[in-house]
């Protein structure tokens, strides 16, 4: 079957289906090119269902047979599935099917990673399996038998519990109801690596991480992980693990991070596997949560499931927020909360504020693919952030329970979760249900006054049309503030204000001197804040706020301002930036981690961004320049400094990826980048030279890139690691990463030559082109050669793997930022792209979005 005209799905069309699938027993004979399923499933009619039609979902599946109740059924294959005359009384639907995994390049359905079968079925996937109603609303029981493809696949893994287990049969039941997009099957050869954990009921869950034979020794790592957030689930959530064991799969080619399927979580290589050796502290950072958000799925997502896409970040939102929470209380809680705004920054409002730009609840789509966004999961996570932030940590928590208990085993709306604080606290949430609905970053302006007693906050919001959506109306927005005095003494803690109205005044009693506010603590709301403050506030905020993100955001907006006049009045930048900045450096009582990000500045990309709202047409090399101009300007501030930074903050001993030792790396790091451009590198190729770890290895391949001295690294790291498929993907980004601008067009070329590219593995595509598009003076170099290339690349891809195409397409979504040139350059490859025939329902739907929006 063939993509046929895309076709647009609405919310408001929801219907249910009109029978209830009592029990699935599926049998799979595996075969590399010709794999049969045989399907058994019992439905039943449900009495005054509204749509009656018995249509059953399937794409890419020879039909071999068709019964009801045992007799041979004559079915009508229709656009995206087929359709049968079925009886009115419960009824046993049996088919079998042949697909063929080797072929399926998508990675969606049942597929093979270098000769282990797997599969991936959310969304739509399990439709590439088997004829089925393949809607998260249709929830049932599975049992699942796997026959063996000769000696090769003597591992065969599928959901729930392992009933019998042998060489050539395995055979697995899981009692749990659950919508077919969480259905798992593994078979290959493969190690595990094993513990157990004991729940709080006494009861104990054999645990296993499985791996390809040789990478054993990364596994430590992830099993700690997953046993931290078993134990935190049931700590701070009281949620129990419900099945017997628990399986997790390292898979080679996979196009997302990992997948929750129940009892059975298939992850990408890159976010389970880790040693010492080959992952740096990022990565491993990254693996906990990853482990820890696949997990806390089997309660927000699993037992309690979306009842269609469009409530996406029913499950998406809720989990992100409780994996945040994990990584706070496991790390620490500001540290992490500075990654997580840098990261929404980065991701989240160039989307909410261009053509892709949709509601955290979507209400229309062509091909759900699209709509796993950073909008979805990172801004569904603040939602849940701020709706915590309004009820208290209390209620909160008795909300969630009553969640947990009303809607167990069912598939639920945001209707259904905003009940459950509305009953559980008697608030009124319908003005909050805007933040579901209502799409763009608002903005919220403040204006301060003061009488000599009564400090008053004049705070308005506003929010720029996006697409579909030209007028707003008010939403509420909790603002976080707290005040300080001249001495930077916290005179009142911090308060949350609730902005529910276009404009509203906040006042202040009892102020015999004019106080100093610290607002959006925290980051409290997803919005911009416009604040019309001079730099001798900020500085004052950098050295003496009391909340540590504020003080944090103080020399993020010092550092901005900064760059902003040195790419549109050429100014050198702010020595008020560099004192404050300086003083924070050295003080020992602050967290490493902490002082690490202090020393980061907005990406060329954000001033791009913030250049285009102030009505200026951004110049990627000016902003280019300048960015490097105040890294230098820094290393030269801070010269005295640097050497001291760098060498007490090198750990000895065993490497433990923990955040402590892991905060310390990330400071000596971050001193070594701005050391390299004063040493020449020298520092630099002492550390790549002497690193037993990875964290250390790339920094310094990574310094010494910048300071072009890193030619002959590169070769010794390609001969070091050329069988570990992770660390060669960080060996063709950091390539890429370090280009020069003029330069990256050449490079990119170079490495797609490269026998290792392989470019049908989506880490590796991403490793180079999601890289080339994240290189800001690269990608946008005004002779448009890297716009010709990525088109180029994602016109070849399509045809293998419409999902990871559509995703990189969103390279050109800030498109209309820049100049006239530029833009027509652009457009002129999106349409190129749009001009493919054959084109993807994924690819096209995005690359019109974008043209259109
Ligand atoms: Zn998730």
């Amino acid at each position: 079957m063939k993509d046929a005209a895309p076709q647009t799905i609405y919310l408001k069309d929801y219907t249910p289906f009109g029978f209830a699938v009592e029990s699935v027993s599926l049998t799979f004979r595996l075969h590399p090119t010709a794999t049969r399923v045989i399907s058994k499933i019992r439905f039943t009619p449900i009495p005054d269902a509204s749509d009656t039609r018995f249509f059953l979902h399937g794409e890419q599946l020879k039909l071999i047979s068709a019964k009801i109740d045992g007799v041979e059924i004559n079915t009508k294959m229709v656009e995206g599935g087929l359709e049968a005359d079925v009886p009115d009384v419960p009824f046993t639907w049996e088919t079998e099917v042949e697909i063929n995994p080797q072929a399926n390049t998508a990675l969606e359905g049942l597929y093979m990673s270098n000769g282990m079968y797997c599969t991936q079925c959310e969304a739509e996937g399990f439709r590439k399996i088997t004829f089925y109603p393949d809607r998260p609303d249709v929830m049932s029981v599975f049992d699942v038998k796997i026959e063996a493809d000769g000696d090769n696949t003597p591992i065969m893994l599928s959901n729930g519990n392992g009933v019998e287990l042998s060489k050539a049969r395995a055979t697995w039941s899981d009692p749990w109801p659950k919508p077919a997009y969480l259905f798992a099957l593994v078979a290959g050869e493969l190690i595990a690596h094993r513990d157990t954990f004991t729940t709080l009921s006494d009861k104990q869950v054999q645990l296993a991480i499985w791996v390809r034979p040789g990478d054993e020794h990364k596994c430590a790592f992830g099993m700690a992980a997953l046993k931290k957030s078993m134990k935190w689930d049931e700590d701070v959530y009281g949620r129990e693990y419900d099945l017997d064991e628990f399986n997790i799969v390292a898979v080679d080619d996979f196009n997302m991070g990992a997948m929750e399927n129940k009892g059975l979580n298939i992850f990408n290589s890159s976010c389970v596997l880790a040693s010492p050796e080959t992952a740096t502290d990022g990565n491993f950072e990254r693996i906990e949560a990853i482990i820890a958000h696949e997990y806390f799925h089997n309660w927000t997502g699993n037992r309690i499931t979306c009842r269609d896409w469009f409530q996406l970040c029913l499950k998406e939102g809720l989990t992100v927020f409780r994996d945040a929470q994990f990584t706070a209380d496991m790390r620490s809680e500001p540290v992490k909360r500075i990654d997580d705004v840098i990261t929404l920054r980065a991701r989240q409002f160039p989307e909410d504020q261009g053509p892709l730009s949709h509601p955290v609840r979507p209400e229309s789509f062509q091909e759900i693919n699209n709509f796993y966004t950073a909008t979805v999961y990172e801004k569904g996570a603040e939602v849940i952030g701020m709706l915590k932030t309004l009820v208290g940590d209390e209620a909160y928590s008795k909300a969630l329970d009553l969640y947990f208990m009303r809607h167990d085993g069912q598939a639920c709306t945001i209707e259904d979760w905003i009940a459950v604080f509305e009953e559980s606290t008697g608030r009124d949430l319908n003005q909050f249900k805007l933040w579901y609905s209502q799409s763009g970053t608002p903005e919220v302006a403040v204006r301060e006054a003061y009488d000599g007693t009564t400090f008053t906050l004049h705070l308005s919001q506003s929010s720029a049309p996006t697409p579909g959506q030209s007028q707003k109306a008010a939403q509420v927005i909790p603002v976080t503030v707290g005040l300080l005095n001249d001495n930077g003494d916290e005179i009142l803690p911090t308060q949350v204000l609730e902005l529910t109205q276009e404009e509203q005044s906040f006042t202040f009693e009892g102020h015999a001197s004019r106080p100093i506010p610290s607002i959006l603590r925290g980051f409290s709301a997803p919005v911009t804040l416009r604040q019309d403050i001079d730099n001798t506030r900020r500085a004052f905020l950098l050295a003496h706020d009391t909340d540590a993100f504020n003080r944090w955001e103080a020399g993020r907006d010092l550092a901005r301002d900064s760059l902003l006049g040195a790419v549109l009045e050429g100014t050198p930048h702010n020595t008020a930036y560099l004192q404050g900045l300086k003083a924070v450096l050295s003080d020992e009582t602050l967290d490493p981690a902490y002082r690490a990000l202090m020393l980061g500045q907005p990406s060329q990309s954000e001033l791009a961004s913030e250049l285009h709202k102030m009505g200026h047409t951004p110049d990627p090399a000016a902003i280019h320049t300048a960015s490097e101009a105040l890294r230098r300007a820094k290393a030269e501030a801070f010269s005295d400094l640097l050497p001291g930074l760098y060498a007490d903050n090198q750990v000895a001993g065993t490497f433990s990826p923990d955040a402590g030792p892991a905060g310390q790396r990330s400071l000596a790091n971050a001193a070594l980048s701005l050391l390299t451009r004063l040493d020449q590198g020298k520092t630099a190729a002492q550390q790549y030279a002497s690193a037993d770890n990875m964290t250390l290895q790339l920094a310094g391949l990574s310094a010494l890139l910048d300071a072009e001295k890193g030619e002959d690294a590169l070769e010794t790291f390609y001969d070091q690691w050329q069988n570990d498929r992770l660390v060669i993907d960080k060996w063709f980004s950091m390539q890429v990463m370090h280009a020069k601008p003029a330069a990256l067009t050449k490079t990119v070329r170079k490495l797609c030559d490269h026998p290792d590219f392989e470019w049908k593995n989506p880490n590796r595509f991403r490793a180079v082109m999601g890289m080339l598009a994240a290189h800001h003076a690269g990608f946008h170099h005004e002779s448009g050669g890297a716009y010709e290339l990525l088109a180029d690349w994602l016109i070849r891809l399509d045809p293998v793997n419409p999902q990871t195409t559509a995703r990189m397409c969103a390279a050109f979504q800030t498109w209309k930022r820049y100049d006239q040139t530029r833009q027509t350059m652009i457009q002129g490859q999106l349409e190129r792209i749009a001009s493919q025939n054959g084109l993807s329902r994924d690819t096209t739907e995005m690359v019109t979005r974008i043209l259109e929006g």
